[in-house]
């Protein structure tokens, strides 16, 4: 066997097109990839089973013979798919099923013998074993010593690839392990005895080579654990490093700005919110810059403690930048900064207080005057504020003195993006980043783990709860109880959204694009240039994120069909009797800003009664008087979305009602529309969330830029928080003594191959 490396290119163990297959596939390159494919499950049969006892559900090893083989088209998919009807000596059979033939219908031709592992399952009442491991029995001591191997160990099952077959896999796993003399061991030898964890090698044998009672799971938690370590030792680099920059300390001023808000807040600050803004006031003062995560429940009042530190920033002489991440929130922000302000906002105005400044809005829509307005406001200093999308980045965007970053609803920002932003101050401006969900333990630890975080536990007092309900929609008598319900709010002062998981087209006939509704059932909103076409979120890049909207189609995600647009739910709504008389307005991201604009100010107005609208509604938007939403189609959004909707209603002393209305969503859909329904604990629904969905997901694009992905962290799982938060501790020991990891080239190299894929899948995103 030629001695490898976990370097070594799998091109030396397999042929060019099976690497070529591993690599497309699985993303795996070198050997030491292949170490890191772990099993999806294992197989411990333990002994040779009767084929006369199978129970569903039981790990099996069976030596029987083929008696029949047949093949035949698949309905609903290309290729062949193959059933073969096995027996043994005393007239028991069992069917073996392979969806793609993949040629093993030519080696299992009936009257050879074969040893086959797998997992009884059921189709209909016949018992079945589907995809098992197979090998033929030909020759028989070669026979014994193959059933002897498989009774004495527990099969790891690899998940399958054109021709690679588990079995395949599992024999490349061994040449492998065979084949390097020393496996990598980033983990410091005193950390792994502090800790108790194995040897890599020995784990990478448990995981992939276990006898039948080794413990395989001890051996993922070792590379769970070195995933761990890489991953905060990477943050515990950067943190260090934004410790050694300095920032401007930024010193309250009594009587200021803020005293002066602090004085005309109309209502008083929670204790949570309260002690936040100590915290961040301090750091403001401080040369370390600020690297602060603020999270909080829906509703808990983010924005206000934002506005404070913004506040004392300006009373220390320097600007404030806001970033959100859609223009419709950009101008809520504008407009509920300025609204709070009052005249605080009218600095060098007739009218405004002596202490006052201004707010700029700067999004990538907005007319040339107005643009250049702002960019003047912001580089003359003559705004204390600036409020913009991404739009803010840009190069050419200047500030007089940018002192503190403020961004919200960090999901949708990279952290490329935010040092973009970091570079626009003389020094490294403080950051604070507010987060639209709840984060779970976990993901505070990986995702935002360079970061410190604050939490706002308590919602504002006076708030009221949110009831949400599943409705069928193929009832109709539920959905005519649902826009009933929309009705009575609107009768007694309050509005309502209906969320769609789409835009739609506009038809001409329903939607006349009148503007400033009263009375009669109009629409606002509609008389935008772009609302014609449909959207789904494939296409949204960095600059068209006002339009990355509509249901990432969640796991399990119904069978298709046609989900409801905006528009044809306007012509529904228009049609239905309840709501006669109802102002009904039209919001979705391919409207034009303008029109955006005005449709979110008549319904924070109280001109529009209903807001039909898509996703862009999801974050942030603040209209206390909207006290009920439904979602059409809710089986296409996710549990974290779908809280972040329902967040919208309830918002002040009217309680809220959520409507989750879906038609045929299965079984899964409907447990995770359970799930949102029975509570309104954000950390709790984020953490379900996590495990439905697949860790590519959670540290992907959408969702931070950050982190390519994890491998073997389930980062929803409370067993691998632990693991997470040692690793943590170990790491930031060893960085806090080591920075440049001088004296752990092991793990700098580990560090550094995951710094490079993770640039790589940053390139591959585009
Ligand atoms: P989120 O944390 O979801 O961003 P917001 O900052 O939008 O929440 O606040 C939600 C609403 O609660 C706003 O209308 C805000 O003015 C109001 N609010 C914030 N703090 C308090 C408080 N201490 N008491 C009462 N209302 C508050
Ligand atoms: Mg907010």
């Amino acid at each position: 066997m030629p001695a490898l490396t976990e370097d070594s290119p799998l091109t030396k163990l397999l042929t060019k097109p099976d690497a070529a297959q591993l690599a497309k596939t699985k993303g795996l390159q070198s050997v030491g990839d292949l170490f890191e494919f772990a099993p999806r499950r294992y197989v411990r049969p333990g002994q040779l089973t009767d084929l006369s006892s199978l129970h569903v559900g039981e790990d099996v090893l069976v030596v029987a013979e083929v008696r029949k083989a047949t093949t035949r088209p698949m309905r609903n998919r290309r290729g062949k798919m193959l059933t073969v009807v096995i027996g043994d000596d005393h007239g028991n059979e069992l069917d073996v099923t392979f969806f793609s033939a993949f040629g093993h219908e030519k080696k299992l031709l009936p009257g050879v013998r074969g040893l086959f592992v797998g997992q009884i399952g059921a189709y209909g009442r016949r018992l079945q074993l589907t995809h098992p491991e197979y090998e033929l029995l030909d020759d028989d001591e070669q026979g014994e010593a193959t059933v002897e191997w498989y009774r004495t160990h527990r099969v790891p099952v690899y998940s399958t690839t054109g021709k690679l077959n588990s079995l395949k896999l599992r024999r490349l796993m061994h040449q492998a392990l065979d084949s390097v003399d020393r496996v990598r061991e980033p983990v410091p030898e005193d950390v792994r005895v502090a800790r108790g964890l194995l040897d890599r090698a020995a784990a990478l044998e448990l995981v992939h080579r276990p006898s039948l009672d080794d413990k395989p799971s001890l051996g993922l938690d070792r590379l769970k654990y070195d995933e761990a370590f890489v991953l905060q030792t990477i943050l515990a680099q950067r943190r260090k490093a934004a410790e050694a920059e300095l920032a401007t300390p930024r010193l309250p001023r009594p009587g200021g700005l803020l005293a002066a808000f602090d004085a005309r807040l109309p209502f008083e600050l929670t204790d949570g919110q309260r002690e936040v803004g100590e915290v961040l006031a301090a750091e403001l003062a401080s040369e370390r810059p600020m690297h602060r995560l603020l999270q909080g429940e829906v509703g808990s009042g983010k924005t206000v403690v934002a506005l404070r530190a913004m506040l004392a920033a300006i009373d220390a002489g320097g600007q404030a930048a806001l970033l959100a991440p859609t223009e419709v929130l950009a101008a809520q922000h504008h407009r509920s900064i300025g609204a709070m302000l009052g005249d605080l906002a009218l600095g060098g105005m007739l009218g405004g207080a002596d202490d006052g400044t201004t707010v700029a809005l700067l999004t990538g829509s907005q007319g040339a005057a107005a643009r250049r307005k702002a960019l003047l406001a912001a580089a003359s200093g003559e705004a204390g504020i600036v409020v913009g999308t991404h739009a803010l980045i840009q190069k050419h965007v200047q500030f007089a003195d940018l002192a503190l970053v403020v961004v919200d609803e960090q999901h949708r920002f990279g952290v490329e993006q935010r040092d973009a932003l970091r570079e626009k101050g003389l020094r490294p401006p403080h950051v604070l980043v507010m987060t639209a969900t709840p984060i779970p333990r976990t993901v505070a630890m990986t995702v935002f783990g360079d970061m410190e975080t604050s939490t706002l536990r308590e919602l504002p007092r006076g708030r009221s709860p949110i009831t949400t309900h599943v409705v069928d929609a193929d009832k109709p008598g539920w959905v005519d109880r649902t826009w009933q319900r929309v009705a009575e709010e609107v009768a007694k002062g309050h509005q309502a959204y209906v969320v769609c998981p789409r835009i739609g087209e506009v038809d001409d006939d329903d939607t006349t694009g009148t503007t400033g509704t009263t009375g009669t059932t109009g629409t606002t909103g509609t008389t935008g240039t772009g609302a014609a076409t449909d959207t789904s979120d494939e296409d949204a890049g960095w600059d068209d994120w006002d339009d990355d909207e509509g249901a990432s189609a969640g796991p399990g995600a119904g069978p298709e069909r046609e989900l409801t647009g905006v528009y044809a739910m306007l012509s529904t709504l228009q049609a239905t009797a309840a709501l006669d008389g109802v102002r009904l307005g039209v919001l979705h991201g391919q409207l034009d800003p303008d029109a955006k604009d005005a449709t979110m100010r008549a319904f924070a107005a109280g001109e529009i009664d209903v807001l039909v609208a898509t996703t862009v509604i999801e974050v942030g938007v603040d209209v206390p008087n909207a006290s009920v939403m439904v979602v059409v189609d809710a089986d296409r959004f996710g549990i974290s979305q779908l809280h972040q909707l329902r967040g919208r209603v309830g918002r002040g002393a009217v309680p809220g009602l959520c409507l989750l209305m879906t038609r045929d969503p299965g079984e899964r859909a409907i447990e995770r529309l359970d799930q949102v329904a029975a509570t309104t604990d954000g950390f709790e629904l984020a953490r379900a969330d996590l495990l439905l969905r697949r860790e590519g997901d959670v540290l992907g694009a959408r969702q931070s830029g950050r982190a390519s992905s994890v491998r073997h962290l389930r980062l929803g799982r409370l067993e691998d928080e632990q693991i997470i938060a040692d690793a943590r501790e170990d790491a930031f020991a060893l960085v806090a003594d080591d920075p440049g990891l001088r004296t752990h080239p092991a793990l700098a190299a580990a560090v550094a191959m995951r710094l490079d894929e993770e640039q790589a899948a940053w390139l591959e995103r585009g």
